[in-house]
């Protein structure tokens, strides 16, 4: 066993493999307790395993920790690489942010993988159609929108920076394939919508063709997000796996949680490089917490996830077949199962797992049990510092112009006069005005409508040679620009190995 918080973290020393350990809020603590109790039993403490609690939570942002968490758990999970946790409550106003969002970004998390599958006493319009699911989705985790990045640019309109990199598309796409080689998947899926968003969607499915070819033995496609949702609802048993950006997964991997039941039957990972966090997807359930009658599936799906991650196989499966087992025989808490049999609590549900460990499913399959398993946790060693991740070196770049957002009421016809004024005598032209992506000028359409926000795009004249001139006269233009006009946001236009490095306007 480990020393526990007592003697201080950083003296925390673990015999075997520590987990830490945050049971959550509201119904948290009931299923945490179910789900331990129940590792418990099949022996998964006797195997070396040690939970040693951290604080995080509702009483943590209650003493005015806006994160969430003390400086004591955040080392603890540090030492341990592995977090367990129950359902967290987000404080309504203030400044508490979601741990969830929290904790996957401070320990790059880059990987949500979450596995959807048919489960006998499930019942749903699928298993009723007798269509097996068993697939899973692996969600970019730490980019995208979900970056945060958002401005008031104008009285109308507000921005949020949609973020897309190249490292870390190439770590997530690496992570769903590693994990399709290691479960034997014949095919993994890109979901995008690249066909619009060439740019950032069409890097992370570029990066997923590139990493792919490391995978020849996975085969791989790749299928546009709005296809994909409709096929998962008419045909969700043709998919193995799909990898997605982390708005349009996030999303997707709901709609799959519906597929087979609900986030009661979903559990959740969240992989990095050097900590993982396992944690169920449903919320804490204020309705029912205190009650004895949560439903602890999910937690236990999500422990399993993670028993399989430090490689206790063979206590992972005698685990699964007991679930299954249990509920095969119709056993099933308040929130799920037919109508004519009475429910059990929380704590009923999980001795009717105990009693069933050992025993196999008999309607679907069950899962293989190896002889023995040790718990054995990989680690990258300490990062010394904070790293940059790179994809793209020694890449030659060149200043072709600059986009200079303005906030202005202004006609695109008036705007227009004001900056070919303001770009006389320069190395630039005025060469598109564009309102919430069209172009309206030079030409356009009576029929867009225009809001209180324009891009204004200046490239070099003709004759002044790329790479001559560097981005201090692009900042010179917009200064002219700043003396009459507010300018909200500038991005200055470059070409990568000669490739633009920027959109065109739709209707340009
Ligand atoms: P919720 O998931 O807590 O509850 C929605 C409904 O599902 C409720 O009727 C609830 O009783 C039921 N339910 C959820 N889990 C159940 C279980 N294990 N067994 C039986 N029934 C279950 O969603 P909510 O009400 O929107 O959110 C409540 C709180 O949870 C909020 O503070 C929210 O921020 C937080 N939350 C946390 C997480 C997380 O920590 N991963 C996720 C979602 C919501």
């Amino acid at each position: 066993m480990g020393a526990g918080l007592e003697g201080g973290v950083s003296d925390y020393m673990a015999a075997n493999l520590s987990i830490a350990l945050a049971s959550g809020d509201g119904i948290g603590p009931e299923i945490m307790h179910a789900t331990l109790d129940l590792f418990k039993a099949a022996g998964v403490n006797e195997a070396g395993v040690d939970f040693v609690p951290v604080e995080m939570g509702a009483t943590v942002f209650a003493q005015g920790n806006s994160r969430g968490m003390t400086d004591d758990a955040i080392k603890t999970v540090e030492n341990c690489g592995i977090l367990f946790k129950g359902p967290m409550e987000t404080p309504k106003g203030g400044g508490g942010k979601s741990i969830n969002v929290t904790a996957r970004k401070l320990w790059n998390a880059y990987a949500n993988f979450r596995v959807f599958k048919t489960l006998p006493g499930v019942e749903t319009l699928y298993s009723k159609a007798g269509l097996h699911i068993d697939m899973s989705i692996v969600r970019e985790n730490l980019e995208d929108t979900y970056g945060g990045v958002e401005h008031r640019l104008s009285n109308d309109v507000i921005q949020c920076k949609r973020l897309i990199s190249a490292p870390g598309s190439d770590d997530v796409h690496r992570f769903a394939l590693q994990t399709a080689r290691k479960l034997g998947l014949k095919k993994v899926y890109c979901g995008h919508k690249a066909n619009i968003m060439k740019m950032t969607d069409g890097l992370f499915l570029d990066r997923f063709k590139a990493v792919a070819k490391d995978f020849p033995e996975v085969e791989t496609g790749d299928v546009i997000i709005d296809a994909l949702c409709m096929n998962l609802v008419v045909r969700p048993h043709t998919y193995q796996m799909i990898v997605l950006p982390n708005l349009q997964g996030d999303i997707v991997s709901d709609l799959c949680a519906g597929l087979v039941g609900g986030l009661g039957f979903a559990p959740s990972a969240n992989i990095g490089r050097h900590i993982a966090i396992f944690e169920a997807v449903h919320g804490t359930a204020p309705d029912i917490a205190g009650k004895g009658v949560a439903n602890p599936t999910s937690l236990i799906l999500s422990g399993l996830m993670m028993l399989r991650h430090i490689q206790l196989f063979r206590h992972a499966a005698l685990i699964e077949n007991a679930l299954l087992a249990t509920l095969e025989s119709g056993i099933h808490t308040g929130d799920f199962g037919r109508k004519d049999k009475p429910p059990v609590g929380t704590r009923e549900f999980t001795q009717a797992i105990k009693d069933r460990l050992g025993q196999k499913p008999t309607t679907v399959a069950a899962v293989p049990v190896p002889d023995a398993s040790t718990p054995l946790l990989e680690r990258a060693p300490r990062p010394q510092g904070q790293q940059t991740i790179r994809t793209f070196k020694n890449v030659v770049t060149q200043v072709v112009g600059c986009d200079v957002y303005l906030d202005t009421p202004l006609s695109p016809a008036a705007v227009a006069e004001e900056m070919q004024r303001v770009a006389q005598d320069t190395p630039f032209r005025l060469t598109l005005i564009s309102n919430r992506g069209t172009q309206v000028w030079p030409t356009g359409s009576v029929y867009t409508e225009c809001v209180d926000y324009y891009r204004i795009r200046f490239e070099l004249r003709e004759g002044v040679a790329p790479g001559s001139i560097g981005q201090s006269r692009t900042v010179a233009l917009m200064d002219r620009v700043a003396e009459k006009f507010v300018v909200c946001s500038y991005e200055l236009l470059r070409t990568f190995d000669g490739v633009k490095g920027f959109s065109l306007a739709q209707g340009q």
